[in-house]
């Protein structure tokens, strides 16, 4: 599967905002943001357009970033959300949100969505006692997501077992010491944990 492999740090200078893509190294004085705001590249700065078409741009990337999804797969879901009912960008968005891996985040089991990704890929996670190691499978509510049996004991899940809280959206709840998340509903779009103009990205799209 494609992913992106450089800089991730570099993703937030270019974007201009921090978009937490490191775990706990964002949340300390580490972060490389803190240090450098410029844009990535020797002409960085000078780069900079705020044309409607760059805005629109900029603001679909930074969604892609956050959430670690490649173009194509990022296009397919504003076309699925676009034949829904309601509002395109809100539909795109839940529907982003509903990805195992973000589900593996969200509920504190990954430090970062990168993290997340790897647990699922790597086949720690079932979702109602069946193993799932596609990240961007979507849950349903009543959906239960477990750590593997016999891999609870992993180092990486260690701190979650001791109690490591995170804040958790309304929409699932976690048991700590289980390591058993339950999608209580669907998520909404005000549970999306990032500033994103949405309608930005449906402009774009809909040119
Ligand atoms: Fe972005 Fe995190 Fe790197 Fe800071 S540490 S620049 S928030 S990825």
């Amino acid at each position: 599967m494609a992913r992106y492999t450089g800089s991730v740090c570099r993703l937030c200078r270019r974007e201009g905002a921090k978009l937490f893509l490191k775990g706990e190294r964002c949340y300390s004085a580490k972060c490389s943001f803190t240090h450098r705001v410029t844009p990535p590249g020797q002409h960085g700065m000078s780069r900079k357009k705020n044309s409607e078409y760059s805005l629109q741009l900029r603001e679909k990337q930074k969604t892609k970033r956050v959430y670690g999804i490649l173009e194509k797969q990022f296009k397919m879901y504003y076309e699925k959300a676009d034949k829904m009912r309601g509002m395109t960008g809100e539909n795109m968005l839940v529907l982003i949100e509903r990805r195992l891996d973000n589900v593996v985040y969200r509920l504190g089991l990954g430090i970062s969505r990168a993290q997340a990704r790897q647990i699922v890929n790597h086949g720690l996670i079932c979702v109602n006692g069946k193993n799932v190691n596609i990240p961007s499978y979507l849950v349903k509510a009543g959906d239960v997501v477990t750590v593997k049996e016999n891999k609870r004991d992993k180092a990486v899940f260690a701190e979650v077992k001791g109690g490591r809280s995170v804040s958790l959206p309304k929409w699932l709840t976690f048991e700590n010491e289980a390591l058993k998340g339950t999608v209580v509903a669907l998520p909404q779009r005000d549970d999306v944990d990032f500033t994103i103009a949405d309608h930005l990205i449906v402009e774009l799209y809909s040119k």
